[in-house]
């Protein structure tokens, strides 16, 4: 069995400062000595030098290069976006200054913001020779963005913005109702009662599955209209998505996403402590879902999951990866942290190691090395490339 290999290059968000082509090109010519890379990811700096020098690399090399860009968070930095708005009727808070990046998500039901977003793209990156884009924040806001406790749980259950109230009213759905549902505490946390992969989950209260069936729809709808516009330029088009079990509460429904995209990459991230990092994120579903010591453990027992095995529980990813390569329409491509981060992702060569060598076998058909080539030491991607070279046979 043969795996797709992707690397990802970060070069810096649309108002800091970004890499220089000196840089990626030194990480580069290490990377492609070890490893046999079919694919570059680089994003999503605005100096159109860094890409058209990148370009001209990987043309020379068979190599196809695809354009980081993220859709429904980061861009209302640079232009006015319908903001997203929370259940209490006020705009949810972002992450904002602590990152590179501002995680201020925008409303994915405005079909005017996805068409000033798709403009941004034709204005900076159309000249550029892409073989494809790479659509990241394809999703709503989640339990881990907002500062401080409550603003997570605010995140999630948006929007309420006009557009959004208008579509719920149509479809039928009762906001008072959902708004009451989500007013007092359960145990495990929203009611969840049971799990079968692929983001699927049964809850007490119809309810809830009913407002994150719609948020899916939603997304499902617009990444209809996006993908159709890359896709008449030519381009290929990658999907970062979210484990498959924190998928549906940011309005992910891989399996139905699956049907839109070329490939599809689950950000299987068991040691970033870092927005769609598992850790992080599982953390702040528990935290923001007032989750006590057994809600808690009444969520893992549910879903089989063994919080005392660190890095995260890779006998639950297995399954997680295993069912969505069963259904998935599209390659799926596992993502794995790589880079080196302190405090943030402590990827180190004997977790990239068995992390390859265990993932190798869940029906996957590529890995995508994560999330940043130039914050990856040197014996990462050597040990990433001796565990792929191991399952290649
Ligand atoms: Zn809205």
């Amino acid at each position: 069995m043969n795996y797709e290999i992707t690397v990802q290059i970060f070069s810096g968000s649309f108002l800091e400062e970004t890499a220089s082509w000196k840089q990626i090109e030194k990480k580069l010519e290490f990377a492609l000595s070890r490893l046999a890379v079919n694919k570059v990811i680089m994003g999503w700096s605005p100096d159109p030098y860094l890409y058209e020098k990148t370009a001209s690399y990987l043309v020379k090399r068979n190599i196809d290069f695809y354009l980081w860009f993220p859709v429904f968070s980061e861009n209302s930095a640079l232009m006015k976006l319908g903001p997203l708005i929370d259940y209490k009727g006020e705009h949810t808070r972002s992450r904002g200054e602590h990152w590179d990046e501002d995680f201020i998500f925008c409303c994915p039901n405005n079909e005017q913001n996805t068409e000033k977003i798709l403009d941004k793209f034709k204005q900076q990156y159309s000249s550029i020779p892409f073989t494809g884009i790479f659509l990241d924040r394809i999703r709503y806001s989640s339990f881990a963005n907002g500062q401080g406790f409550g603003y997570g749980f605010r995140n999630v259950f948006a929007c309420f913005c006009p557009y959004c109230l208008e579509y719920y009213e149509k479809e039928n759905f009762n906001v008072d109702q959902l708004k009451e549902a989500i007013s007092f505490q359960t145990s495990p946390p929203l009611g969840i009662t049971g799990y079968s992969g692929n983001g699927n989950y049964t809850f007490e209260d119809s309810i809830i599955s009913d407002f994150f069936r719609l948020k899916a729809g939603i997304i499902y709808r617009s990444l209809s209209r996006i993908c159709r516009f890359f896709k008449e330029k030519g381009l290929g088009v990658g999907f970062d998505v979210f484990a498959p079990f924190l998928s549906p509460f940011v309005g992910q429904d891989l399996v139905s996403l699956s049907g839109l995209c070329d490939f599809i990459k689950p950000m299987m991230y068991r040691a970033t402590s870092a927005p769609a990092g598992i850790p992080f994120e599982l953390e702040a579903l528990l935290r923001e879902t007032s989750a006590n010591t057994i809600n808690r453990k009444n969520y893992y027992d549910l879903m089989n999951i063994n919080p005392a095995r660190k890095p995260f529980d890779l006998v639950f990813s297995v399954n997680e990866l295993q069912n969505l390569s069963a259904s998935s329409a599209c390659p799926v491509h596992a993502g794995i942290e790589i880079n080196r981060k302190k405090n943030l992702a402590d990827a180190h060569p004997d977790y990239i190691e068995e992390t390859i060598k265990v993932f190798a076998d869940t029906g996957i058909r590529g890995f995508a090395l994560s999330w940043n080539l130039l914050d990856t030491p040197e014996e990462n991607i050597t040990s990433a490339a001796e565990a792929i070279k191991n399952v290649i046979s």
